[in-house]
């Protein structure tokens, strides 16, 4: 029997995605061959890519200002890449700490010039997204997290900023409809809403790029992949593939609008189901809940192991929380379906029922 899967990443994939991905393996495009096997170059190959980013654009709307690309490393190896293509030397950048993420994109910015951190939600261990804070003019960028996966806060404004807006998307990316041409840069690892691991999507202003006034190597240079179509090496070609089936499968949902409506109803369900039951406590501060990482804490140590246990024994996987948070994390990103929320809603009251 297929588990409820509720894990932060990689996270779950819609079904047909991994079928359609399962028989690529077998024979890609009834050629005879395993997409892991042909060459990056061929035809069907560049197709791929070509499908990969036209579809992108279409959800995201972008116009012809952006490039898109897939890159390798995670969004880890974007902590870094920014600040070396966009932070000028001697130059600073403005970014908002919520999280460990947000600070692990700060650790490395600072390895390339001044970093501001203009605002940050540390003092309550990451339950909330600051506001009211003033980004820097003179910044040569301004950097948000949009969704904490480890604290379950998400962005649900986007900040207007006075300099070119950049977000680590990774846990949110495609979860709700943005208006994409507000941001300068978007990065994400693609382990969540969009594909396996081992891809990265980047999307970039183009008029970005060239003011860093540094050598950049060849690999970590934004340029170098746009010119050469996400192909200067080998990309990583089943991540990008499957990426390409599940773009096809949001646009199949009816876009971003149908999907954000989709997990909305799903992030109200389990919250209220959270907030009217006796035994646990919703940690996320109320107006900064994610809908797509839903953390929260049982009353007391004994009734989280216990019900630790009562889900797990009844085919619910990647509850667990962070070890950051404690208690537990319901990751409800864009695959998993309304019926395993209902689900485990179902299980959090009957526990109620026998332990209250
Ligand atoms: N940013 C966010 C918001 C994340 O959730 C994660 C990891 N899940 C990362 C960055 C790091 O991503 P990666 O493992 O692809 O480097």
């Amino acid at each position: 029997m297929k588990k409820h899967n509720f894990g932060a990443g990689p996270g779950i994939l819609p079904q047909p995605v991994l079928e359609q991905a399962a028989e690529a393996v077998r024979n890609f495009n009834g050629k005879g061959l395993s997409l892991l096997e042909i060459s990056h170059r061929s035809a069907d190959f560049e197709a791929v890519m070509d499908e990969a980013c036209d579809l992108v654009r279409r959800i995201f709307q972008l116009s012809d200002d952006y490039a898109v690309i897939y890159l390798q490393g995670g969004a880890s190896t974007q902590f870094a890449m920014l600040p070396f293509n966009l932070l000028p030397q001697g130059g600073k950048a403005a970014y908002v700490n919520t999280g460990a993420w947000s600070k692990a994109a700060i650790k490395e910015a600072k390895m390339f010039g001044t970093v501001d951190v203009v605002a940050s939600s540390e003092d309550k261990n990451f339950n909330y997204i600051p506001k009211g804070y003033s980004i820097p003019s003179d910044a040569a960028y301004f950097h948000i997290t949009t969704n904490n996966t480890i604290f379950g806060t998400e962005y649900q404004q986007i900040p207007d900023s006075p300099v070119p807006l950049v977000a680590d998307m990774s846990s949110n990316i495609f979860s709700r409809q943005i208006d994409a041409s507000r941001f300068s840069l978007i990065y994400a690892g693609a382990q969540k809403n969009l594909g396996p691991a081992g891809a990265t999507l980047v999307i970039l202003r183009k008029d970005l790029l060239g003011k860093a006034g540094r050598p950049i190597p060849t690999m970590l240079n934004y340029q170098t992949h746009i010119d050469k179509g996400s192909m200067y090496n080998t990309p990583p070609v089943f991540p990008v593939y499957v990426c390409m089936l599940t773009l096809r499968w949001i646009l199949e949902q009816g876009g971003l609008g149908a999907v954000e409506a989709q997990n909305k109803a799903k992030a109200e369900k389990l919250y209220a189901t959270i907030d009217a039951n006796p035994l646990f406590i919703g940690t996320a501060a109320q107006e900064d809940r994610s809908r797509m990482n839903v953390t929260f804490v049982a009353r007391d140590e004994e009734t989280e192991k216990q019900f630790s246990a009562y889900t797990s024994e009844r085919g619910i996987v990647g509850l667990k929380g962070h070890r950051s948070v404690g208690g537990f994390r319901a990751s409800i990103y864009n695959a998993l379906p309304l019926s395993s929320v209902d689900y485990l809603c179902q299980l959090m009251d009957e526990f109620a029922t026998v332990n209250a």
